[in-house]
């Protein structure tokens, strides 16, 4: 680049000079030219008048004979002597005499032009090339008129050449000075242009650098021309393409770090239904084996119809569409779909945003059966204690054996629905988190006894065995006395009732250094595995006729759960249909730094 800004520059500064010199060179001859001519034309009009002036009587001598004489011969020598050449031609174009050749040897001169010109006006010029001599003459002609003679022509003659060799020497002057010249501005040209073309040079590998995001300004050379200029502008598109940049990278960051972020899954697609943005979110939800590309048709890699028919209507000119999809079969889970048109500049189409919906699902689920189940439970005893009254009212109070038994089935519901309600009412204080605990300091082997003496009573009444099995140091526990002996109560009871005469019933109890794990064994008729993480929720059981049969409500464990997760502990169960069950709890260590304070639950 810098040779060829050096080659251009050089070129252009030899035409240019060439441009100049052809002009001055050719106007500089000829002017110069003629200037000598003229020069020539006044010393042979002052040879002329000389010759003019000095004893012309031999010329009117001459001019009626042909053989002028030796007169004329010294006369013509002597103004020959001045350097020029002199010829004398009479009216007829003869040559009478000549200062350097002989007149006899010379062709007829009337067609000369000075000749002509001499005889017609008086006097004549031209300068031209000699046949006589051969050579490249300037010549002046006058005519003579002497008295009573014939009038005759005196031509003198210079030659050219003297003003040729000028010409050559200026020519060669002008060339030489020229060719100095030349040398020394482009040297100069040179220099200037290897700086110029290495500013160009800088300013071109920054616009390079830009192009490749290095924002660095370029280093100002201070020289105040249009370059520097150039260069503060460069810089200062530079530093404000950098900021801009900036900008958008850190809002683009931001924007992609929250849609990342996001649990909501966020795609958006174009008026042709294919997908230019998903987050994370949006493929995990629609469980996508990779994060779907940009570009990818929606119907492709969306198995749910109404979520792109809800895309279609947005897309047909509807501002907003919410649809409800459900995914997984094993473990389904329900989105809320919001689809809502989006127009950026020139692109348009639709955003998509799938919010979980499932906890609020299977609330809904959860408090429609609970519903259901308050009213199925009530229903039984409060039918069954309407019949009989209905009964007894209808003639059987006159009865007096089905008297007593009717009014004990009718004692028996009644005190059945006062435990359904004791239990709901324990559940609804729980949920509305209104469980205060009283967390005491308490040793686990007392603990433990105090709940046996009832469990020892009605085991002996099913002829089953009870054991009590702690690990020799157990440190002591932090709990509320009074609900701990709740929940170990409801193990043991169900122990109790789920296990056949004859059974073993076991308590034991070991420790690490957090928690106590309480363990209520027993070799009843156990649970099966599919109902085993079931057993906690609300009226759920294995086995509704025989949990009724005992004066089951169903609601025990989930209350034994809450108990227990409100102390900080865990509930869960091992069991084998026919074996037995194991229901274990955990109950935190009493920690003195701790003392009193209340579990968060
Ligand atoms: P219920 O009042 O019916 O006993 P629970 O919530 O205490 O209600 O227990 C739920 C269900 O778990 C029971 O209906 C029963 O089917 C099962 N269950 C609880 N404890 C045992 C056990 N020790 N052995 C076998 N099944 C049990």
């Amino acid at each position: 680049m810098r040779l060829n800004l050096f080659w251009k520059l050089g070129v252009a500064f030899l035409a240019l000079l060439v441009a100049v010199l052809l002009p001055v060179d050719y106007y500089g001859e000829r002017n110069l030219r003629r200037d000598y001519q003229r020069a020539g034309f006044e010393q042979l009009s002052a040879i002329a008048r000389i010759a003019l002036a000095s004893p012309p009587i031999v010329l009117s001598l001459a001019t009626n004979s042909r053989t002028p004489g030796p007169a004329l011969h010294d006369w013509i020598a002597r103004i020959a002597a001045s350097g020029a050449r002199v010829t004398v031609i009479n009216a007829g174009g003869v040559v009478l005499a000549d200062s350097e050749s002989d007149p006899e040897t010379m062709e007829n001169h009337a067609g000369r032009p000075e000749i002509r010109d001499a005889f017609a006006k008086g006097d004549g010029l031209s300068v031209r090339r000699s046949v006589t001599v051969n050579r490249d003459l300037q010549y002046y002609a006058v005519r003579y008129s002497p008295a009573g003679g014939s009038p005759v022509v005196l031509r003198f003659a210079l030659p050219v050449r003297a003003a040729d060799d000028e010409v050559w020497a200026l020519r060669r002057r002008l060339w030489l000075s020229s060719l100095v010249m030349l040398v020394v501005a482009g040297t100069a040209s040179l220099l200037i242009s290897r700086s110029f073309a290495s500013r160009v040079e800088r300013l071109q590998s920054f616009s390079r650098r830009v192009a490749d995001g290095d924002f660095r300004p370029i280093e100002a050379d201070r020289s105040g021309d249009a370059l520097e200029a150039l260069a503060a502008s460069l810089n200062d598109s530079a530093s404000r393409l950098d900021r801009a940049i900036r900008t958008l990278t850190e809002e683009r960051n931001l924007s992609s770090a929250i849609l990342g972020s996001m649990v909501e899954g966020v795609a958006v697609v174009n008026s042709n239904e294919r997908l230019l943005f998903a987050n994370d979110g949006f493929a995990e939800i629609l469980e996508l084996d990779a994060p779907p590309k940009s570009g990818s048709s929606l119907v492709e890699i969306v198995r749910q119809t109404e979520l792109i028919e809800a895309v279609r209507v947005v897309v047909a000119g509807a501002p907003r569409v919410e649809a409800e999809i459900s995914t997984g079969t094993l473990r389904q889970r329900f989105f809320a779909v919001t689809v809502a048109s989006v127009r950026a500049m020139e692109t348009s189409g639709a955003v998509i945003v799938l919010h979980d919906i499932t906890d609020l699902r299977k609330l809904e689920r959860i408090r429609r059966d609970f519903v259901a189940n308050v009213s199925h439970e009530f229903k039984t005893p409060l039918t069954a204690i309407q019949g009989f009254a209905e009964t007894l009212l209808a003639g059987a109070i006159e009865d007096p054996q089905n008297r007593i038994r009717f009014l004990q089935i009718i004692l028996e519901h009644s005190r059945r629905l006062a435990r359904l309600t004791d239990d709901l009412l324990e559940l609804s204080k729980m949920d509305a988190d209104r469980l205060d605990l009283e967390l005491d300091r308490l040793s686990v082997s007392q603990f433990v006894q105090s709940c046996m003496e009832t469990t020892q009573r009605s085991a002996k009444e099913k002829n089953l065995s009870v054991s009590v099995d702690l690990q020799g140091t157990l440190p002591d526990i932090a709990a509320d006395r009074r609900r701990l002996a709740e929940v170990l109560q409801n193990l043991l009871d169900n122990a109790i009732q789920y296990t056949p005469s004859g059974g073993r019933i076991k308590v034991s109890a070991v420790s690490d250094r957090e928690e106590v794990t309480f363990t209520v064994s027993d070799t009843g008729i156990g649970i099966p595995k599919v109902d085993q993480p079931r057993i906690f929720e609300r009226f759920y059981r294995v086995d509704v006729a025989r949990s009724r049969e005992v004066g089951g409500t169903g609601l025990g464990l989930s209350i034994a759960k809450h108990l227990v997760e409100a102390h900080g502990g865990r509930i869960w169960v091992d069991s084998e249909v026919g074996q037995g069950s194991h229901f274990h709890f955990t109950v935190p260590v009493f920690q003195p730094q701790h003392a009193l304070s209340r579990p968060d639950h």
